[in-house]
């Protein structure tokens, strides 16, 4: 089993039984004698790879006909890019500003000079809620969100109703946490790197009408490009889909989106409630908008907070350590991380709790 609880947000920890699977087969791909990393991606082996993993992606969001499933490269940081460059029509474009990735969003998309409106912010509290936003959106060729905001720690439980104009989320760090209605969606991207498995590999579910949108751009940066090509226009990250094709595998013996959401929430809660009668720790996030992936807390002073870093690596807790524009500490507890994971991480925030002699009990 494993050594070491790792709450990266990202590169993120990996459920083990893929890590084992990947590592059974990876010298030999199905008794081929070739690795899956030595394989063409022309190969009838690895088209099949690909036909599998897109097909149990669309089988646990229940995604329809009406949408194209891509493999990209580039991270979600390109799509920042990429989605105002293929979207734009009238050149006016709506985002909703809830942390540090929307920001980054919402400058890359100005940067290939779409006109951005910030509809609706929650910069004036550190982003630390999901402010309301207005209902009208004409004018706008998209209106963006990140879904979960893995740094701040803050999710959308409810989406703009945004009618015939496309609501695009970036979902690196929450898509496969819970069921999905992706009719609701123009767009939804993610890179893999938290849920859907490793780095290199960016997955980008479109409604196809919006596949034409394109004003002669370089085919790389072409939705319809790599749609029409099916995600083989050049070579695909083949390794980073084959390990989604696993990890959709897992999704699926878990039982499926369900089930794991009920996980999820069972793992936030545990953690939450700690925080919450912790006299040492506090949340940095209250109320309805609080994530179930990524749970970050301090403990209002700098050197306790070190200290506490220090005392989880020497107790088989990894990574802990806060992003560095919001300080402290973040648990990012994607699927991957089982209950037994969030409650060994507890156990050693309660001890240091007793070792510092100011725990409650
Ligand atoms: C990690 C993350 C990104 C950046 O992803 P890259 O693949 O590194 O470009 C963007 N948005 C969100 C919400 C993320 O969590």
């Amino acid at each position: 089993m494993r050594e070491v609880w790792n709450f990266s947000a990202g590169p993120a920890q990996i459920p083990y039984e893929v890590l084992q699977k990947a590592q059974e087969e990876f010298l030999s791909y199905d008794n081929s004698g070739m690795s899956i990393v030595e394989i063409s991606h022309r190969s009838s082996a690895f088209i099949k790879v690909m036909e599998e993993t897109e097909r149990k992606l669309r089988s646990l969001l229940h995604i329809s006909d009406d949408y194209g499933v891509l493999f990209l490269q580039g991270g979600a940081s390109l799509q920042f890019a990429m989605i105002p460059m293929n979207l734009k029509k009238i050149g006016k474009a709506a985002y909703i500003n809830t942390g540090n990735w929307s920001v980054k969003a919402a400058e890359e998309a100005e940067r290939v000079g779409m006109q951005v409106d910030v509809i609706a912010s929650s910069d004036d509290k550190n982003f630390n809620y999901i402010p309301a936003w207005p209902t009208d959106f004409s004018g706008y060729d998209y209106v963006h969100i990140t879904s979960n905001n893995t740094l701040e720690g803050t999710t959308f439980y409810e989406f703009p109703q945004t009618g015939d104009v496309p609501l695009v989320a970036d979902m690196s760090s929450n898509i496969l946490s819970e069921p999905l209605d992706v009719s609701q969606f123009g767009l939804i991207y993610a890179g893999a790197q938290k849920n859907l498995g490793i780095a290199g590999l960016t997955v980008v579910i479109i409604k196809k009408d919006l596949l034409k949108h394109q004003n002669q751009l370089p085919k790389m940066l072409d939705f319809n490009q790599h749609y029409e090509k099916e995600s083989a226009y050049n070579t695909p990250p083949t390794f980073a889909i084959y390990i989604l094709g696993l990890v959709l595998d897992w999704v699926a013996e878990q039982g499926g989106l369900e089930r794991i959401a009920e996980r999820n929430r069972t793992k936030a809660q545990l953690l939450y409630d700690y925080l919450d009668q912790s006299e040492m720790f506090q949340p940095t996030v209250f109320g309805k908008d609080r994530s179930i992936m990524n749970i970050p807390f301090i403990t209002g002073d700098d050197a306790l907070d070190k200290e506490f870093i220090q005392y989880c690596e020497q107790h088989k807790i990894a990574t802990i350590k806060g992003h560095r524009l919001i300080g402290g500490m973040r648990a990012s507890i994607y699927n991957a991380m089982p209950i037994e994971g969030v409650q060994a991480l507890i156990d050693v925030m309660q001890a240091f709790e007793d070792l510092k002699g100011r725990g409650t009990n």
